[in-house]
């Protein structure tokens, strides 16, 4: 609490000079630069980070570029910090308090924002909070008025920062309805996968069961949610799963790799009735050939849902909050900000799921 309690009583001042943000200039190069945070305006926060976590979509952006930032960008958008500055008119948070975040919101009024289909809003993706791998960030009105949050005490600064991907998974969940007595079948051993397993589990599925590639990341599948890990490599996968369920297959496949070929597998491999997730964005210009017959004469129901509503991110709030997913167990590896193209090395590897970076 010491360098947030050296804030407290000041809501105007300034935050320390020499402060330091990651810029990634070109994929697989990183500088971290000097700046000067801005003060506040009217609405927004200054947070002095906590800790950012690293997120499969900083790593594809490390690695190739994103279609919406334009590089040189700031990056990194998973984050929980303590308030250094508070703008005007900002009346829920002081100089001082704990803060956790998403990384967007929504404007409240438009077409989709009526429809309560908040996550299409453009001004969620539009105006998105980039730069968590710094020692500060500026959040804007939007975003403190609309997803920003008191973390709770006894919640860790690290837990805290899963609030965007669990805003997801909570999403992906609200639309797919899983029930307590169902097999559910998740695609790929990532830390998505295992984010969807470990809420699954939390909400008392039955069987939740992952399958994935690669040794390390099924042996941690199965520690930390899955009830059965199946090693996609086998040829016998495919006929492990069909016996699922009593030889049905699984009720519900959640596809976590954002492959077509992964998305191809949700599909084929759903029990007749059942419902497919395909919750991992593909590469632009992909397509999925689907076959009809399967489609119609299995009443198949598919469901691609995307980001997240103000009312996810609640939920997400509370159940990190109530701390029955042991979320924080998917964070295995911490390095400084001075250390973040090592983070990345190591994320190519799949020698952690999530690493936190602490400035
Ligand atoms: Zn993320
Ligand atoms: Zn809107």
């Amino acid at each position: 609490m010491s360098a947030a309690a050296d804030h407290r009583t000041d809501a105007a001042v300034a935050p320390a000079p020499r402060a330091r943000q990651a810029m990634l200039l070109e994929p697989g190069r990183l500088e971290l630069r000097e700046f000067t945070p801005a003060a506040p305006g009217p609405g927004e926060l200054l947070l002095k980070i906590e800790c950012a976590l690293s997120c499969g979509t900083d790593l594809k952006t490390w690695r190739r570029g994103h279609p919406m930032w334009k590089l040189p960008a700031p990056f990194g958008h998973e984050f929980a910090g303590v308030v250094a500055a508070a703008g005007a008119g900002v009346e829920q948070f002081k100089p001082g308090d704990a803060v956790m975040a998403a990384p967007t919101a929504p404007c409240g009024d438009c077409f989709f924002c009526a429809r309560g289909q908040e996550n299409l809003c453009a001004q969620a993706m539009d105006r998105m909070v980039m730069g968590a791998y710094a020692d500060y960030l500026l959040l804007p009105a939007h975003v403190v008025a609309r997803n920003a949050f008191h973390k709770p005490d006894n919640l860790p600064f690290e837990e805290a920062a899963l609030l965007e991907p669990l805003s997801c998974v909570v999403h992906a969940h609200a639309m797919a309805r899983p029930e307590r007595d169902e097999t559910v079948l998740i695609v790929g051993a990532g830390a998505f996968g295992i984010l969807h397993a470990m809420a699954l589990k939390a909400a008392g599925v039955r069987e939740v069961v992952v399958a994935g590639r690669g040794a390390q990341r099924l042996g941690w599948a199965g520690e930390m949610g899955a009830d059965r890990v199946i090693d996609a490599a086998r040829e016998d996968a495919a006929g492990a799963i069909a016996g699922l369920n009593g030889g049905h297959g699984p009720d519900l496949a959640i596809e976590c790799t954002g492959q077509v070929a992964g998305w191809e597998d949700a599909f084929r491999r759903v029990r007749r009735g059942g419902r497919v997730v395909f919750f991992g964005g593909c590469a632009p210009g992909t397509t999925l050939g689907v076959d009809t017959r399967r489609m119609h004469y299995d009443n198949l129901t598919l469901l691609a849902p995307f980001h997240f509503r103000p009312r996810d991110v609640r939920d997400a709030f509370a159940m990190l909050g109530a701390r029955r997913l042991g979320a924080g167990r998917l964070i295995n590896a911490r390095r400084r900000l001075d250390q973040l193209s090592e983070v990345f090395a190591m994320l190519e590897r799949s020698a952690a799921l999530k690493c936190a970076v602490i400035p």
